[in-house]
């Protein structure tokens, strides 16, 4: 993957500064114990508005400013304006393709102890131009050896930048071995997630999804197939414990994700998903999503943020 490319401005300690000036100390909390929260957050740029679109900001954000209880977080910026500060660094970016957003809160307190209670968090945020994360045509992915960490010793719900160590295992596993992309089962040996997107099965019209309780990062973008699935295409949707092997025989897989947007699953250990092409229900889904993050469906045009780009 090539070296990120970032937009000139990032939001640092309060102010809006050259993104090469945005830089943290080696004594950082966060840095040495990863004690940061974070959101990935994707802008669509539509040609005819001459605006990215930013998918769902507010969901992200509010996912995001609700997790800081478990890291015991407070920052002065209230979400409004973690909101602004998102828009306005897309629109200060001058990018007019496709974005992904980074918001962190991260304890930035020189404090030795791995501890939580009275050291303090600061927010930032840069932009980077990000097209597709993984092919959007069909994964050949595999079942990994590391376990999905369970919300018992790294809360599984939040986001938290030390936690992406177990995501970074995963990925290199599967990649390493010759596959696309990871899944990881949990401690239990039953279906959590991809290494950083979740996954729905199709069984005979029916989307089947694992719950919050199975250890997953509940992703916007699973909130959204949900949402549509049943909306607009009258699907059924079941979260529920879903086992290794039920992936194997199952009619249609697919990721979901910020990042990994609808992802179809062509074949898990080598065994092909279905014909192995994209199947019918997750094409009809994965176009409809394209639709609407681009800010072509009315109905959804709520989850759309403008950023109206700079000259
Ligand atoms: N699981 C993990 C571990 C992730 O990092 C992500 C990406 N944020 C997801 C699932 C998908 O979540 P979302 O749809 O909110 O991007």
């Amino acid at each position: 993957m090539p070296e990120m490319e970032a937009g000139r401005t990032a939001y640092f300690e309060g102010n809006y500064v050259p993104t090469e000036d945005a830089q943290v100390s080696i004594l950082t909390h966060a840095f040495n114990y990863g004690t940061g929260l974070f959101e990935g957050i994707r802008g669509y740029y539509n040609s005819e508005e001459d605006s990215v679109l930013i998918f769902r900001l507010r969901e992200h954000i509010d996912r995001m400013v609700r997790n800081f209880s478990i890291l015991k977080m407070d920052i002065p910026e209230s979400s409004e304006e973690l909101e602004r500060v998102c828009v306005e660094l897309v629109k200060r970016s001058g990018f007019r393709e496709d974005v992904y957003i980074r918001p962190i809160c991260y304890k930035n307190d020189r404090i030795l102890a791995p501890k939580l209670t009275g050291v303090g968090s600061k927010f930032c945020c840069y932009v980077i131009k990000l097209g597709d994360y993984v092919d959007v045509s069909g994964l050949d992915v595999g079942v990994v050896s590391w376990r999905r960490l369970s919300d018992n010793a790294i809360p599984s719900r939040a986001k938290t930048t030390g936690s992406y160590v177990n995501s970074a295992l995963a990925s290199d596993e599967a990649a390493q071995a010759g596959f696309d992309e990871a899944i990881v089962l949990r401690e239990d040996g039953s279906v959590a997630e991809g290494s950083a997107m979740n996954l729905f099965m199709v069984m005979d019209d029916t989307l089947i999804t694992p719950p919050p309780s199975s250890d997953i990062l509940v992703g916007i973008t699973r909130a959204t197939v949900m949402e549509l699935a049943r909306e607009e295409f009258g699907l059924d949707v079941v979260e529920r414990a879903v086992s290794r092997t039920e992936l194997y025989v199952c009619d249609e897989l697919f990721f979901c994700g910020t990042g990994a947007q609808i992802a179809p699953v062509r074949s898990v250990d080598r065994r092909l998903i279905g014909s192995g092409g994209t199947g019918p229900i997750t094409k009809k889904l994965q176009d409809f999503y394209f639709e609407v993050v681009q800010g072509r469906v009315e109905k959804y045009r709520h989850w759309c943020t403008p950023s109206g780009q700079s000259h």
